[in-house]
């Protein structure tokens, strides 16, 4: 697969283990798949993936209000949402491993394959043409490339009829074309394609009370909908308004792998912006722009992010996409944004009996709003940060380092305090400086083992600032500030230090970008 790294993505997963990101969840009975817990470490990125989403979304704009709904719902929802009859993925099982596939994924892996071959092409000829290389002219004209895009364009046709008129026997056809083996036993031996609903069930109530079956919600979106009204009178909202809010989401995900990027029990961040029907495409291009413009600015790498629009539009969508980032396992779905027409406020509407509309002055009417939404999966993104920021280095002096350059604004530890030895009224010094700091910022204070050892370990959890305090503090109130990316280290007065950590991990300054 073009880009795929399986190295590293195990890498990943050994030091998000080894430094308190992310644990197997219930480890010490062997785990259970598809979920994790996050460790101390974790849990601080996260909420500050959390809060940089919630500020840029909610703070930064006057029409953008929160919400924090229930997991559990009335189960007509789901059955108005779609989600009872149609959340649904096509699986295939292999007869001699055993094994069960998502038969639209095994398809897209194999057309990642095509493009891994597309890609040699590209960087074999740029080797062959240097400086002069033109890649679009290359992809648009070399006989073998076109070759392979038609290859690829040919079997995303036939996937989309077969997925489009839910025909699973030729999507299995279609299987059995390419010569798709499993990828465990190499063996073609499928069984039918058969539709595997994603919702976990349960039920409300003790049993011998007749008990009900709910769901936990696949998606917050609903969530979203259903509390339309109650949002836009309570608060007076006028169109366009947007909704946000971030939540668990659980899905039955037939294929739960590559570690947070797929799990059966996920965080999702998601707004729903309401407009006024016509106005629907201006929006979507807005929150198109505002949004890969948010990611951008994270700074985990503008290469590392692309668009990918949506062939096969699901039925109440009239546009959508999905701004891909470049995982270990190539470039993936990290947030959807879609143009959702009034299918669910009207689907609602039917199923409630509840007139869900928006008295426009202007206009003098009401309408059913339509919707733009934004959905990101926070784990997907913790997953981004993780990649992005993982680096193996060799340093001038030959030793080497893991850090994790993670961003200062959302480091999980802005600050490490340490006494440079463990006597003389350093480490009193030291406690004094964290005691100011950690007021406002969060902060460790490490006085075991040499120095540099202590460096190494800042560095492995990625926090970018360390401050030592040495003899020379104790004459003259000054503390060296270690920068973890370029490793300089600059000396200035402790009454400067608040203000220099403050402009250094600031999400302000971020935020004033937007
Ligand atoms: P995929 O095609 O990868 O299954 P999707 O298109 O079903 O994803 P959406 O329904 O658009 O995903 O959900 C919105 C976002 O929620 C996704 O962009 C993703 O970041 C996140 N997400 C969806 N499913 C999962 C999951 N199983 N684990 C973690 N995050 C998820």
């Amino acid at each position: 697969m073009a880009n795929q790294d399986d190295n590293l993505l195990k890498k990943i997963i050994a030091h998000a283990k080894e430094y308190g990101f992310i644990f197997p969840s219930s480890e010490i009975y062997d785990g259970l798949a598809a979920a994790y817990d996050y460790g101390q470490n974790g849990v601080e990125l996260k909420n500050n993936l959390k809060s940089f989403w919630w500020k840029a979304m909610v703070q930064m704009n006057e029409n953008i209000v929160g919400l924090d709904a229930s997991i559990f719902m009335h189960p007509t929802t789901w059955k108005a949402s779609g989600h009872v009859d149609a959340f649904n993925d096509p699986m295939v099982d292999n007869k001699d491993s055993k094994k069960r596939y998502r038969a639209d994924v095994l398809i897209e892996d194999h057309i990642a394959k095509i493009e891994g071959k597309i890609n040699k092409e590209v960087d074999k000829a740029a080797k062959r043409f240097g400086d002069s290389f033109d890649k679009e002219q290359y992809l648009a004209t070399n006989g073998r490339v076109l070759g392979y895009q038609s290859e690829i364009d040919s079997i995303n046709e036939r996937m989309k009829n077969a997925i489009e008129s839910d025909n699973l026997a030729d999507l299995k056809t279609l299987i059995e074309d390419l010569g798709i083996a499993d990828p465990v036993s190499g063996s073609k031996n499928w069984t039918d394609v058969r539709q595997f609903n994603l919702m976990f069930s349960t039920e409300l109530g003790s049993v011998a009370d007749g008990a009900s079956k709910i769901y936990l919600r696949p998606e917050t979106a609903q969530g979203i909908f259903v509390n339309f009204l109650n949002v836009q009178k309570t608060g007076r909202m006028k169109i366009p308004f947007g909704i946000a809010q971030i939540g668990k989401a659980f899905r039955n995900e037939i294929i739960a792998r590559q570690f947070i990027f797929r799990m059966r029990e996920f965080e999702q961040m998601e707004m729903q912006f309401f407009v006024k029907p016509g106005d629907e495409m201006q929006w979507y291009e807005h929150w198109k722009n505002t949004r890969i413009g948010w990611h951008k600015l994270l700074g985990l790498g503008e290469e590392n992010y692309r668009f990918h629009d949506h062939l096969n539009l699901a039925h109440y969508a009239n546009a959508a996409c999905d701004i891909e980032f470049n995982f270990p396992m190539g470039f993936k779905e990290l947030e959807g944004i879609h143009s959702r027409t009034d299918f669910d406020l009207k689907a609602h509407e039917e199923h409630s009996g509840k007139k869900l509309q928006f008295f426009d002055p202007q206009e003098n009417k009401s309408y059913v709003p339509y919707v733009i939404e934004t959905s990101i999966g926070l784990d997907r993104l913790f997953l981004a940060v993780l990649t992005a920021a993982f680096t193996e280095e060799t340093l001038t002096d030959g030793s080497e380092r893991t850090v994790m350059k993670i961003p200062a604004a959302i480091a999980p530890t802005k600050v490490a305090v340490l006494p440079l030895l463990k006597k003389d009224g350093l480490p009193e010094k030291a406690r004094e400086i964290l005691d100011e700091l950690k007021l406002d910022f969060n902060c460790t204070y490490d006085e075991k083992d040499a120095i540099g050892k202590r460096y190494r370990r800042q560095d492995a959890v990625g926090t970018p600032y360390c401050v030592t305090v040495d003899h020379q503090t104790l004459e003259d109130n000054t503390v060296t500030i270690r920068d973890r990316d370029n490793l300089q280290q600059e000396r200035i007065n402790i009454s400067e230090l608040h203000a220099r950590v403050s402009d250094l991990v600031s999400v302000t300054s971020l935020l004033k970008k937007i």
